[in-house]
């Protein structure tokens, strides 16, 4: 039997995350965040005090990384060497961290068949950066979502304080641009648009509004 997938790129801030979780629970298929992978990898980097800058000791360390997925009410958890890390990997710092390690090639196949072989066992709904371009080519929907910088930072920003972290809007806009310049420019599966994706700008809708023009996209692209 062949699953559907569903792949949501596009740099962060642009409502992916939240987007993608929607339209999954309205279509009854698994989220997968695969941020949340890199982050695991990034956190992992930080904790054993490897250096982040130096490639080959962050490609020797993966051999050491034990990565495992659960899925409870809907909600993805990460088992990192054990320990659920599903909260710890949404501290800024981790953020950083994430984005300097997926551009490491051996990051990169590291986390590529775990991605690849959990959308051959279901349907799924996947968001990230090169999920269109290179972890599901074939994926039936693909989709590119983005706004503009200071609308993505803004959301970021009242996430971030939402959650009790403290953080300055001016910082976040400049760690956003730093990182879609990382993930743009990277030569390992950059941040892209694949060529069959759809383009959604989310600049000037909310929430609700983006996930209704995703769902209608779905619905079309799927014959619902
Ligand atoms: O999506 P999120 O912001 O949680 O991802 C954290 C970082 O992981 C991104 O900045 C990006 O560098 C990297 N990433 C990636 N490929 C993906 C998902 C995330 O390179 N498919």
């Amino acid at each position: 039997m062949s699953y559907i997938s569903i792949a949501i790129d596009g740099p962060s801030g642009a409502g992916k995350s939240t987007i993608a979780k929607a339209a999954a629970k309205r279509l009854g298929y698994i989220y997968l965040d695969t941020g949340a992978l890199y982050r695991a990898v990034g956190l992992y980097m930080l904790r054993q005090g490897i250096d982040i800058a130096d490639q080959l000791s962050v490609g020797n360390a993966l051999g050491g990384i034990e990565i495992e997925l659960k899925f409870k009410g809907g909600r993805q958890r990460v088992i990192l060497c054990g320990s659920d890390v599903s909260e710890a990997i949404r501290d800024n710092k981790v953020s950083k961290a994430a984005s300097d390690v997926s551009a490491y090639a051996s990051v990169r196949e590291f986390l590529f068949s775990l991605q690849r072989d959990f959308a051959e066992n279901t349907n799924v709904v996947m968001d990230g950066r090169d999920i269109g371009t290179s972890i599901l080519p074939q994926a039936q929907v693909k989709i590119f979502l983005t706004a503009s910088d200071q609308a993505r930072a803004k959301r970021r920003y009242k996430e971030l304080v939402r959650k009790g972290q403290q953080v300055e809007y001016d910082d976040i806009l400049e760690e956003m641009r730093q990182r879609d310049k990382n993930d743009m420019t990277r030569s390992a599966s950059p941040l892209k648009q694949a060529e069959d994706a759809i383009l959604i700008d989310t600049t000037e809708n909310d929430l609700e509004q983006s996930i209704e023009v995703v769902m209608q996209l779905i619905k079309r692209k799927l014959n619902l």
